[in-house]
This record gives structure tokens, C-alpha cells and sequence, in this order.
């Protein structure tokens, strides 16, 4: 039997919709590339997406077209996340890091129609200029008076909306509908795109907001470190607006001193980012004597959060909360707080728990399996690769065939390429990876593509790329090398091979010369054991 409740779909545009008539007041405050502070409260936000959506129809853009962003945080970013959705369009957004082969890959696999660019990344797209889409229309996020001189066909983000109505007749769209796109890189080769939905999106800002309410909450202030260009910078443009709370947007300023002003300025609640940036903001708070005044809450993720950073946090009086996610789960997989109810925990071992990566957020499902695929027991010492399902969880990669079925088990769960054991009371703690990629300040640079031109050096007679751990970056790479016998090529010349596919903060750190290396029981290269050879190794930065 069928229960007897409207069937009304989840659409992003309610987010804001919402926010614009409950949560008038509460703003978006920008850090512009124009060099300024911008204010502008979710009521004008809503009329100006309203204006951009028929921008947009002005454009061309229809249901289902593909619309790019490479920008920073701030509202105009935040207005085109809703209204391309809203108007039915898929809002892709590009990580302007990059190299420009990545780039170029995936504007022309996502097929976007337009691109909107800040005035800052302005220059990659001169530098790719020769091999953009022939078709691809370009508009720079400004006004006219700040519009650059260049030599490509640059619209102007102000104009387009200008002479449109501030009232839009959002359509009523199916809510697997999809919503938003962000590729993320592969193990090997070209990245690969999760393709959100209206469900999964709204679904996932309510698990969020339900998870997290000392971030986010009425009259909030929170601060999103992490970018738009990253997994929707964890879903805080899509939570903020039906919680009431006001996103104060950094822009292109994520460096300690500006962070620390920022959030003295601007009453800063809470705020999210990987490690590498709250390291600025520890040696701001260790100059300054003292955290920002309203800051309660800094939420860690996108790479294991160490615990000295969680015990400095936590000793300043701010609390810490240490998530993990993915891309593919829209991100947030899992969140580490103490319950109040835990007052009688010791610092000590408050620090620990929330060293682990936390537990799992309602919507989300977690598996550990062995390497037949069997499900081991959570019980904080089995260790398995990592295995979720989630109504906020990809079921495939878009138009990625090899690499939707090589993520998905029989059971229709998607591996995360995490290794990982779970407590019996869910505490998740990530071990190691079994996906061979190094992420580096909360970015990708996969070790099999270094490897793949490494090996082409005449001199290299076998080689591997590993991550050592790097105090500032998380992990940074570094090649190992078989020289051919009486060779002895040097980092400089793989750096020259390398650069034409790589971006330059992907190239390896070091290099180190050994007589052979590990192999697995099936003969492949041990990367487990090559790391744990190399555990001790210090990178020649930090000595
Ligand atoms: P991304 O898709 O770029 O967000 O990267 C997701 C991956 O980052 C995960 O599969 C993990 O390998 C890693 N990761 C994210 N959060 C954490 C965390 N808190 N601790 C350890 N690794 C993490």
C-alpha cells in the first residue's frame, strides 16, 4: 500500500527560496577579486539569481546543457550554483589547479556550453586559448569596469544579468534531475565526473545541517575555507541558506593573516577547510595570542586531521570536529564530535576520538570487506577496504563506464579506495589507501601518470612514485628509482618530462635511487612496503 503524501521533488532552488523569505537578513559577505568586501543578504541573492537565470536563457542555455565555473568562493559563484539548477542546467565546476591537459579533458568530456571565470584565472584560460571548444562561450565574473583587456571573447558577468527581471518562473523538475558536476581525479588517467542530483544535493545539506548544528545554525557566521571547486566546498552553499546562517566567502585570501582578519571582522562562527590551511591559522593564533573571538567550531577533512593540530584547536577553546567524505558521497561520509553529554572525557582522550575520522551521518552506510569482497566485523580491528552507499552516493561516474564498473560491488556499493577499520560504538578509522594517489594541500596527483612518464627516461629501469608525509602539504611526491646499470638520471630531467602533463606543485619533490623494488606476492610493485620503507624519510624542504 501507498502512502498518501504530495509527491512534491526536492529542488535546489527551494534552498534559497526558502532563505530569501525566512532568513531575509542573513548574508553572503565577499571577498572580492575586484580587491573588495561585498555584502548582499539572501533576499537581493535571490532576485539576482533570478536575473541570471534568464542571463542564462539569454545565453542559450537549456535543461540539461552543462555550465562551468572556475572561480573562487564569493555570491556570484553561490548565485550560479542556483540558478543554473534551477533553471534545469548542470553547474560543473572546475578546479582551477588543474594542469591544463586535466582542464582541457574535462571541459570538452563534460561538453560545457559556457564558462563563467574570475578575474583571476582569467590568464589559464589565455594560456589554454588556442585549444578551448570551438563553441565555448566565456564569461568573466565582474563589471564592466573591472572587465580585463584580452585576447579571448570575454563576456561580462554584471551586463548579462543587468537588464533581466529580478523574478524567474523556476521550473518544476524531476528530482533525479541532475544539479550540479565536479570531477575528481583518477587513479590513472583522465578525471572522472560525479554527477549530483536535486535530491541528492538537498538530501545531503539536510543530513549536514542535522549533523553539524554548532556550525550550522540561525544567525551562524560560517566561513568556507574549502572551495566551491571542491565537492561543492562540502555542501555549506546548499546548508547555510535553510538554516539561517550567513557564508562569509574568503575569495582567493587563504592565507593565515587574512583568514584571522577575516574572521575577527566578520564574527566568524565556524568554519571548514582540510589541515594544510588551518596550519596558516594556528601560526596566526600563536602570534596573536588568542583565536578569532567567535570562533566555536573548525570542521578538518579532506585529509586525516593530526592530532596535535586537534589538541591546539581544542586547548584555544574552539571545538574540532574531524570529518571524512568524498566527491562521490556529495562529500561528508562521516563526522567526529563528543556529545555534551561526554563532559567527563579527558582532554586525552577527547583529542583521540577525535583523531579517528568519526561516525558515520544518517544517509550514509559504511562496509569494511576483505579481499574477496567478504564483509569483516566492526569491531576496531579488522581492517578492509572501505565500501558506502548513501542516498547522497554516486551510482556510477558520468559517461565513465570502465571506471563506474571497476568503483561498484555486486551489491551496488561504491568502494572508496579507503582501507579502513570501524569500532564497535562506528568510529571509522582511515589506515592507508589503497587507491594509488598522493594528495597534497587537499589535491590530487596520481602516482601511476608520474610513474607512466617517469618509466619513458632511457636511463629508469623501473621505477614508483610514493607519498611521504610533509608537515605543511599532508604528502608530497617522491620518485623511487632502478636506474639502468651506470645511469644516473637527475630530478631535474624528469622534471622537464613531466611538466608538459603536469601541473608544477604535482611534480615529485625528491628523488632516490634503489637496487630493486618490493613486489606483492602477484609480482606487482609493493607500495605498502616501499611507504613503510620510506616512513622515516624526511623530504628536502624539511631538513
Ligand atoms: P576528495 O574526493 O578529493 O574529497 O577525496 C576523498 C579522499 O580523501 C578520501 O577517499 C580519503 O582518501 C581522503 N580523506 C578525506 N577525508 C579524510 C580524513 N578525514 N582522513 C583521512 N583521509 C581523508
Amino acid at each position: 500500500m501507498q502512502g498518501l503524501m504530495m509527491n512534491r521533488p526536492l529542488a535546489v532552488i527551494d534552498l534559497l527560496r526558502y532563505a530569501a523569505e525566512i532568513h531575509s537578513n542573513e548574508e553572503i559577505v565577499s571577498v572580492r577579486t575586484e580587491g573588495d568586501l561585498h555584502r548582499q543578504d539572501y533576499a537581493r541573492t535571490f532576485e539576482r539569481t533570478a536575473q541570471l537565470a534568464h542571463g542564462l536563457a539569454a545565453l542559450g542555455i537549456e535543461p540539461g546543457d552543462r555550465v562551468a565555473t572556475l572561480a573562487w568562493n564569493g555570491y556570484r559563484h553561490f548565485e550560479l550554483y542556483y540558478a543554473i539548477s534551477g533553471m534545469g542546467a548542470v553547474c560543473h565546476t572546475i578546479n582551477p589547479r588543474l594542469s591544463a591537459e586535466q582542464m582541457l579533458f574535462i571541459l570538452n568530456h563534460a561538453e560545457d556550453r559556457v564558462l563563467f571565470v574570475d578575474l583571476t584565472f582569467v590568464p589559464i584560460l589565455e594560456a589554454l586559448k588556442d585549444h578551448l571548444p570551438a563553441n565555448l562561450r566565456l564569461v568573466v565574473m565582474t563589471d564592466a569596469a573591472h572587465s580585463p583587456e584580452s585576447a579571448l571573447d570575454l563576456e561580462c558577468y554584471e551586463d548579462l544579468i543587468a537588464p533581466h527581471p529580478t523574478e524567474y518562473d523556476w521550473p518544476d523538475l524531476p528530482e533525479e534531475t541532475a544539479a550540479g558536476l565536479c570531477y575528481t581525479s583518477g587513479t590513472t588517467g583522465n578525471p572522472k565526473g560525479s554527477l549530483y542530483s536535486h535530491r541528492s544535493t538537498v538530501l545531503h545539506a539536510l543530513f549536514i545541517a542535522v549533523t553539524l548544528p554548532r556550525s550550522l545554525h540561525e544567525g551562524a557566521r560560517l566561513l568556507p575555507v574549502v572551495p566551491m571547486f571542491h565537492v561543492n566546498s562540502w555542501g555549506m552553499p546548499y546548508a547555510a541558506p535553510i538554516v539561517g546562517a550567513s557564508l562569509i566567502m574568503p575569495g582567493g585570501k587563504l592565507d593565515g593573516p587574512s583568514l584571522y582578519d577575516l574572521m575577527e571582522s566578520e564574527n566568524v562562527t565556524a568554519s571548514w577547510g582540510v589541515p594544510t590551511v588551518w596550519l596558516g591559522l594556528r601560526a596566526e593564533i600563536e602570534a596573536r595570542g588568542k583565536p578569532p573571538s567567535a570562533l566555536d567550531q573548525v570542521v578538518i577533512g579532506g585529509s586525516a586531521a593530526p592530532r596535535s593540530m586537534i589538541a591546539f584547536f581544542e586547548t584555544q577553546g574552539v571545538d574540532v570536529c574531524h570529518a571524512w567524505g568524498m566527491t562521490e558521497m556529495s562529500p561528508v561520509g562521516t563526522t567526529g564530535q563528543i556529545p555534551n553529554s561526554d563532559s567527563d572525557v579527558t582532554f586525552e582522550d577527547r583529542v583521540a576520538r577525535k583523531s579517528l575520522q568519526g561516525r558515520r551521518i544518517f544517509g550514509v552506510d559504511l562496509k569494511i570487506v576483505d579481499e574477496a569482497g567478504q564483509r569483516l566485523p566492526q569491531d576496531g580491528k579488522a581492517v578492509g577496504e572501505l565500501y558506502v552507499r548513501g542516498n547522497a552516493v554516486i551510482s556510477g561516474y558520468f559517461n565513465d563506464e570502465a571506471a563506474t564498473k571497476a568503483a561498484m560491488d555486486s551489491e551496488c556499493w561504491f568502494g572508496t579506495g579507503d582501507v579502513a577499520s570501524i569500532s564497535p560504538n562506528g568510529y571509522l578509522s582511515i589506515q592507508d589507501r589503497s587507491k594509488d594517489l598522493i594528495k597534497s594541500g587537499g589535491e590530487w596527483i596520481s602516482s601511476i601518470d608520474l610513474e607512466n612518464i617517469a618509466m619513458s627516461h632511457p636511463d629508469v629501469a623501473n621505477c614508483a612514485v610514493i607519498a611521504i608525509a610533509h608537515p605543511k602539504w599532508d604528502e608530497r611526491p617522491v620518485l623511487v628509482v632502478v636506474p639502468k646499470e651506470g645511469c644516473e638520471p637527475t630530478l631535474q630531467e624528469f622534471h622537464d618530462l613531466m611538466s608538459e602533463h603536469f601541473a608544477k606543485w604535482q611534480l615529485p619533490d625528491d628523488l632516490v635511487f634503489i637496487d630493486a623494488l618490493p613486489l606483492t606476492a602477484t609480482g606487482k610493485v609493493s607500495k605498502l612496503t616501499l611507504r613503510r620503507k620510506f616512513a622515516d624519510y624526511v623530504l628536502p624542504d624539511v631538513r
